[in-house]
């Protein structure tokens, strides 16, 4: 019989074979953790990528219900698969569809923003309206492998340089954003943890 560290084990290995981005080691403890320590009974995830880190969260936490969407079919259909191989269905809710273009009432306790980086500032305006009064929301990447610490200069290619820009961007939105306050995290890749005021 399959145990479940296995299965994680593929999922991880899945990822990298097939050159799916994913949270890192470190960054998927410091969210599991935060998931067992603030006990969110509702999360919104964007970016789903194959499910690993939604799936990640829900065996952390028993009773947290979580929403993820993923606009890449490929990544989409594999996250389904997995989220049942997890026997996580009545759980973790899969939405198919670009980001931007869902709309959704209800509140969530945490959103976790994994996504196109460049599209931070976005996603948060358009989900704060989804955020539950003490929620949080965290956002990965916020050292983009370390470019974001870098001088611009020191940056060749034109398309990382505009991405880290925005990332960049994304940083000052949150540093300067009078309804919410931001602390970054040297854990992983970097990880924001937003809460408001
Ligand atoms: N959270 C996942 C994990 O750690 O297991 C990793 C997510 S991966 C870094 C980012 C995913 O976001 C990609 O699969 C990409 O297709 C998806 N994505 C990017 N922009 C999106 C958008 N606007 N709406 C929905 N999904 C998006």
């Amino acid at each position: 019989m399959v145990n479940i560290h296995q299965k994680i084990r593929k999922l991880k290995e899945y990822a990298k074979d097939n050159n799916v981005p994913i949270m890192v080691d470190q960054g998927i403890d410091f969210l599991t953790t935060f998931v067992i320590k603030y006990k969110p009974e509702t999360v919104l995830e964007i970016g789903t990528a194959i499910g690993y880190s939604a799936i990640m969260m829900a065996l952390s936490n028993p009773n947290l219900k979580i929403v993820s969407i993923e606009r890449d079919e490929e990544r989409y259909l594999e996250a389904v698969k997995n989220v049942k191989e997890f026997e996580l269905e009545d759980r973790i809710t899969l939405l198919f569809k670009d980001a931007l273009e869902v709309n959704l009432e209800e509140k969530f306790d945490l959103i976790f923003i994994d996504a196109a980086k460049g599209q931070n500032i976005n996603f948060f305006n358009h989900f704060e309206k989804n955020l539950n009064e003490d929620g949080h929301i965290i956002t990965d990447n916020m050292y983009f492998h370390g470019y974001v610490l870098k001088e611009e200069h020191e940056i060749k290619n034109r398309n990382l340089r505009g991405l880290v820009k925005k990332i960049k961007a994304y940083h000052t939105f949150l540093k300067e954003n009078p309804r919410y306050e931001t602390e970054i995290f040297e854990i992983g890749d970097g990880i924001a943890v937003t809460k408001k005021r």
